[in-house]
């Protein structure tokens, strides 16, 4: 079995996203855009870029953003949290699956308030027995899709995540909040630093929100 202390082992990567021939992911947006009040299609520079999607983002004109994708490949998440990330259903995912892969070292997510608290000790040993009875069960017959039953919400998962832009400044907004739970919101902020890197105006106001403003 192995331990990983809250999300110190948190991969997450940009794996894909939505390129227009020229330019990029905010060039496609705001050209796409701009066809609402235009006769012609038309290219739109920087200056024009940054102008029509803060006013996109200012009327609420936000199915424009729906024309870019975004992909991330996750690794070092609970089933707790992936739990959570599903419930977005504007979004597409492929998780590994339980029922075809046999956990030959189960890893768990622990959240840091267990380690030095007095309950340490014995949820490491129930981990440790519940992996214990997982290898064994399924070294004796147990099918896997059975066997799982007994594995802590805790244990490591990794899922793949496809959301258009709409659906992941929704996501953001809801997950990067203080008040989402430790682990969605460190995989959201994570998220959302990628996502800034490609289209640096269509997420900006979340960046400074909850990244470089982020008390
Ligand atoms: C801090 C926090 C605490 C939470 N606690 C709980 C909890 O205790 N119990 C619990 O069950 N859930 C809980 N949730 C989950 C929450 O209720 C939502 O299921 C989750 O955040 C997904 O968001 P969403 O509904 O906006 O869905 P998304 O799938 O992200 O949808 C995006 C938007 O599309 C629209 N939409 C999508 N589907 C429909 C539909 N069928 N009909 C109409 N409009 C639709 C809505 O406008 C929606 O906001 C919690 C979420 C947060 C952030």
């Amino acid at each position: 079995m192995e331990i990983c202390r809250g999300s110190r082992c948190l991969k997450v990567e940009l794996i894909a996203y939505s390129l227009p021939k020229e330019g990029d992911v905010d060039k496609l947006v705001a050209e796409s855009g701009a066809i609402s009040h235009a006769p012609e299609f038309r290219e739109l520079d920087e200056k024009r870029v940054r102008h029509l999607i803060e006013l996109l983002r200012k009327l609420g004109h936000e199915s424009v953003f729906e024309h870019a994708c975004f992909t991330f490949r996750v690794e070092g998440i609970s089933r707790v949290c992936t739990h959570q990330l599903v419930r977005h259903r504007l979004a597409s995912y492929t998780q590994q699956s339980q029922r075809y892969v046999k956990l030959k070292n189960p890893k768990f997510i622990v959240p840091e308030a267990i380690f030095g608290s007095q309950f340490e000790e014995e949820y490491m040993e129930l981990l440790e027995k519940a992996s214990e009875l997982y290898r064994r069960m399924v070294e004796g017959g147990i099918r896997k899709e059975d066997a799982r039953f007994i594995l802590p919400q805790g244990v490591e998962t990794k899922i793949i995540i496809t959301m258009n832009g709409r659906e992941l400044r929704h996501f953001f907004s809801l997950r990067c909040e203080k008040d989402a739970q430790w682990e969605i919101r460190n995989l959201a902020k994570a998220m959302l630093k990628q996502a800034y890197e490609v289209a640096p105006i269509l997420f900006e106001d979340l960046y400074k929100k909850y990244i470089e403003n982020y008390p």
